[in-house]
């Protein structure tokens, strides 16, 4: 039997770094579900498609082919064999992700993928819907979040720190703008499920979240 912690909570929460940490001590694989959302998204940037066509965008699923693999136990995402861990950072992919997911053909052709990796391993799945949808009887469920003001100062630093011009006021604006299509869609919403604990990170250092992560994880996870 694989032990199976899902984190969702939304963007900017530290959700990765913090996931990314824990599964390095717990020998567990850290599966950073948004990274797929985000692959889908970059294909249809890079065809020229307007992410909010429905139709269009699942058209064109059937021409995609997306794959995690892991290397030295860092998780990779290749977009029809094209390594793209890397370009889907960018960040007009985040918006673009946040379109696609929002269409129930995208969520379902990414269904497979992530039930599959967690039906095989000991996984820390980080995403938005992993605790209500993809694992709903996950061993433990975690609900990590954090306010506005405070996630788009972390991605602000994140992004400088990775040479990206941006500004503090737009990411801002696209987290609350995220924050809104992620919780408001109707299908797989950003939601806490019920049996899921909540972490609220505002104003830790990282290294205090990740304790109470691990605190919680050695407290609940049976
Ligand atoms: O986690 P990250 O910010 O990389 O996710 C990008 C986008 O992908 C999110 O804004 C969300 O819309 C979508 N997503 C999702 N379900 C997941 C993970 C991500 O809808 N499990």
């Amino acid at each position: 039997m694989t032990k199976n912690i899902a984190i969702d909570g939304p963007a900017g929460a530290g959700k990765s770094t913090i996931a990314r940490r824990i599964a390095k001590e717990m020998g567990f694989i850290y599966v950073d579900t948004g990274a797929l959302y985000r692959a889908v998204g970059l294909f249809m940037l890079n065809q020229q498609i307007d992410t909010k066509e429905a139709e269009k965008v699942s058209s064109l699923l059937k021409d995609i082919k997306v794959e995690i693999k892991f290397i030295n136990h860092e998780q990779r995402v290749f977009l029809n064999d094209a390594d793209v861990s890397e370009d889907i950072r960018k960040p007009e992919a985040s918006m673009a992700a946040s379109d696609v997911s929002a269409i129930p053909s995208v969520r379902d052709f990414l269904f497979g993928l992530q039930k599959d990796i967690a039906r095989k391993n000991n996984v820390i799945m980080d995403g938005r819907d992993i605790g209500t949808v993809v694992l709903p009887n996950a061993d433990l469920k975690i609900f990590l979040t954090a306010s506005p003001e405070n996630r788009a100062q972390r991605r602000y630093d994140e992004l400088i720190a990775k040479g990206f011009e941006v500004q503090y006021d737009t990411l801002l604006e696209e987290i609350r703008q995220r924050d809104y299509n992620d919780s408001h869609r109707e299908i797989a919403p950003l939601k806490q499920a019920e049996d899921a604990i909540l972490v609220d990170t505002t104003g830790n250092e990282l290294e205090q979240s990740v304790q109470i992560l691990m605190d919680v994880i050695k407290e609940n996870l049976i």
